[in-house]
């Protein structure tokens, strides 16, 4: 599978919503995945999280369909996470843009919206697959989670950054990857943190209660976390 730098937008189909928490908890149904149904966004929202360089050069307007690609493997994630968050799923709507940073989710008229850097996309792809692409946009559900599932299970103390690694580590619970693929998911979430992220071996310890927590086998995960390098 390749992510693929070749689509553009076609679709200008506005969505109206209220506030953001509101019309999240209206949407019961399951993790939508949305393409290219929203208006770029006039200005840009408070960015909830950015991994890579400063935000300060993306342009909303510049957002783009994401590639069918991208969307099949962000349909993974949303599959994985679903009996995690039913009925209470938040609804992501996902660009690519080739003036955001590596990966950005903000939170704006009531949906969350992620845009991803092509270029980061195809090169995460290609050093390490398909498993680190579904932990990125895993990673930036996770932030939208956050805001409408219970989750009681994790410590009281995390910051917002340390939640979403768990709903990754959820993700890849039932993501179905190999053990490759499980590895590689480690191994790129912990070399392209955002700003505020704590060090690797919090991070981990979150990802692993997230994936205990959503089925996994912790020894298979342990298994392949060794090869990844702590930040
Ligand atoms: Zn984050």
């Amino acid at each position: 599978m390749r992510i693929a730098d070749t689509q553009s937008v076609t679709g200008n189909r506005h969505v109206q919503c209220g506030p953001w928490k509101e019309a999240m908890l209206q949407n019961t149904t399951l993790i939508l995945l949305l393409s290219v149904f929203v208006m770029p966004f006039k200005t840009n929202p408070p960015v909830i999280c950015q991994l890579g360089d400063s935000a300060s050069t993306y342009n909303a307007y510049e957002d783009q369909r994401p590639t069918a690609d991208a969307m099949q493997l962000a349909q993974r994630v949303s599959a994985a996470l679903k009996s995690a968050c039913w009925p209470n799923c938040p609804s992501l709507v996902i660009f690519r843009n080739p003036t955001a940073p590596n990966a950005i989710l903000l939170f704006d008229s009531g949906l969350a919206k992620m845009a991803y850097s092509p270029q980061f996309f195809n090169d995460v792809y290609a050093k390490f697959g398909d498993g680190a692409i579904i932990a990125i946009i895993a990673h930036m559900l996770g932030h939208a989670l956050n805001e409408t599932t219970p989750s009681e299970w994790m410590k009281s103390d995390w910051t917002t950054e340390v939640r979403a690694d768990a709903w990754t580590g959820c993700a890849l619970a039932n993501a179905s990857l190999s053990a490759r693929g499980l590895r590689d998911a480690l191994t790129a979430v912990s070399v392209y943190p955002s700003a505020s992220h704590p060090g690797w071996s919090q991070r981990l310890q979150a990802v692993r209660l997230g994936y205990i927590h959503c089925g996994g086998d912790g020894s298979k995960l342990d298994s392949q976390a060794v090869s990844t390098k702590p930040k």
